[in-house]
């Protein structure tokens, strides 16, 4: 095959979702169709991992197995799948942002019974903003759950975004009878008496079929007609262009319902997508140059090293084991020897990775997120990655005083590599540190002391709102402990809001500063 039909086959998408949704469930069941049976196990052996959050060990070993899941590769329909994890839970880390940047379409996995909750709001939000494709998976049809049309208006109503359902829902719980599939004219039977999986509209039309007479398949019928009357029209471009989120329902536990996802899914999710620089030059995948960036540095894969994995999107062209790129901020030369590709089937498998796919690049410190790499004539960087606005906030000292140095080295280096976020109080200079998960803290801190020996002390600070302001509206008068006065790492003056009434409060008395929620999405 050659290369620009590699690059075709090539889907890569991310799923989004708030804990227990069913994430990982699916997760395996995709892997599962894709014959990637190692790697579900890995999926799990992953969420199970007893992780005690201050333990360091314990963390490491985490993060060593989520290497191996954090991109997950498989075959399917003639298709090749890549899967980017995004870390929930504790992991949850400005990294599970940026993954969404790397990615061409987004699965949103809801809970039939909770509907949208906080951290899918969050990540939908990232989503919506690159303006990606959507993939909504109602999951837990197997249990009692909210009405499908209220679920449907809810996407409306609290993303922002229209949807079209692909299938609907028979009945739920424990009267779910199957789904009725609108895109392949036919009824999924959850628990078939005669076996038969799949049956035909026609069949059911013509009341052969034990289901033909239920009350929930009529009932079905009727929302059927409901939709087609007065629902969205299915509309391939505005899908693409994310303004339109089909949606399938099913139970990613009994496997039901997610191979008819997976596949309509392959059908209309996009190939990889054209990257712009910062001059707005769109980098097209099927350029012969190979380009790609980083978004996303895990660290510590070995603690005797400070070595780390750079997870590099390929935009354009192909890799090539060995070959040498450009590091566009440096401009200096680096050999891509030292690269883990994500195979379905072992790791070390050695196939070719294009435009669409996910290297890891085995770092010693020399990339820091949102670095371009290129083979070619690119001389200017893609465009940067957004910083997302981070809501937990740490004081930070040096337990030693005397060793201000490695202190100031080890953060320095470790804002630059994007591992945190860094803010200095106006006033006092006092170095507060931003994270969007407390995992960001731990690792941190580990960090320092491993790599920087650089002791130090943490005092939580709680959650805070940032706002950024005009630096002539600058005035230390109004800082407060309420609202922390401070500057970011690019010198930009801020307030840190201890709460909204807070920021009401400020707001009130001091009308004509203007708030901004800049550099965030
Ligand atoms: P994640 O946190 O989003 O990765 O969620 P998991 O995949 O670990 O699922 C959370 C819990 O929900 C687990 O106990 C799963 O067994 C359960 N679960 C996932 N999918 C379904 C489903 O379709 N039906 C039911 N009843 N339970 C499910």
């Amino acid at each position: 095959m050659n290369r620009e039909e590699e690059i075709k086959k090539r889907r890569t998408f991310a799923i989004i979702s708030h804990p227990d949704a069913g994430k990982t469930t699916i997760t395996e069941q995709l892997l599962k169709f894709g014959g990637a049976i190692r790697e579900a196990g890995t999926v799990k052996a992953r969420k199970t991992g007893n992780f005690a959050k201050s333990d360091w060990m314990d963390i490491e070993k985490e993060r060593g197995i989520s290497v191996t899941s954090s991109v997950m590769q498989f075959d399917y329909a003639g298709k090749r799948v890549n899967i980017l994890d995004t870390p929930g839970h504790e992991d949850f880390s400005e990294d599970t942002y940026r993954t969404l940047m790397a990615v061409d379409a987004a699965v949103m996995v809801i809970d039939s019974a909770k509907g949208i909750e906080a951290q899918t709001k969050k990540l939908f939000q990232v989503v919506k903003h690159r303006g990606i494709p959507v993939f909504t998976f109602i999951n837990k049809l197997d249990r009692d759950g909210r009405e499908p049309l209220d679920l449907l208006s809810e996407l409306e109503e609290v993303l922002g975004i229209e949807s079209v359902p692909m299938n609907w829902p028979i009945g739920m719980g424990k009267n779910f009878q199957g789904l009725y599939d609108f895109t392949n004219d036919r009824v999924e039977v959850y628990q078939p008496a005669d076996g038969e999986r799949f049956v035909a509209l026609s069949v059911l039309t013509k009341g052969e079929h034990p289901l033909a007479s239920n009350p929930f398949y009529e009932q079905a019928v009727e929302d059927a007609e409901l939709l087609a009357d007065a629902g969205n029209p299915f509309d391939e471009a505005r899908v693409i262009a994310g303004k339109l989120t089909p949606v399938f329902f099913g139970s990613a536990l009994t496997s039901f319902g997610v191979q008819t996802f997976l596949e309509s899914f392959l059908d209309y999710a996009p190939e990889p997508h054209s990257h712009q620089t910062v001059d707005g030059e769109a980098i097209e995948p099927l350029e012969t140059d190979f380009s790609g960036f980083v978004f996303k540095i895990q660290a510590n894969m070995d603690p005797r090293h400070r070595d780390r994995i750079a997870f590099v999107r390929i935009v354009s062209g192909e890799f090539e084991r060995g070959m040498g790129v450009q590091l566009v901020r440096t401009g200096k030369q680096v050999k891509l020897a030292n690269v883990t590709q994500f195979m379905a089937d072992t790791r070390e498998n050695v196939q070719n990775a294009v435009a669409g796919d996910i290297i890891g690049v085995y770092d010693t410190g020399t990339y820091q997120v949102g670095d371009t790499m290129t083979t070619g004539k690119l001389k200017k960087a893609f465009e940067p990655l957004p910083t997302f606005t981070p809501e937990l906030f740490m004081r930070v000292q040096a337990k030693n005083v005397m060793k201000q140095k490695s202190f100031h080295k080890g953060i320095e280096q470790l804002v630059q590599e994007g591992a945190i976020q860094l803010y200095t109080n106006y006033t006092t200079g006092d170095i507060m540190l931003g994270a969007v998960g407390q995992l960001q803290f731990e690792v941190f801190k580990d960090r320092m002391e491993r790599e920087y020996h650089s002791d130090i002390v943490m005092t939580p600070m709680g959650k805070k709102s940032v706002r950024w302001i005009n630096p002539e509206q600058l005035d230390e008068k109004m800082s407060s402990s309420r609202n922390i006065l401070a500057r970011d790492r690019f010198d930009h003056p801020l307030f840190l809001f201890e709460n909204d009434f807070a920021l009401r409060w400020f707001k009130d008395k001091y009308p004509e500063v203007v708030l901004k929620e800049e550099f965030s999405v």
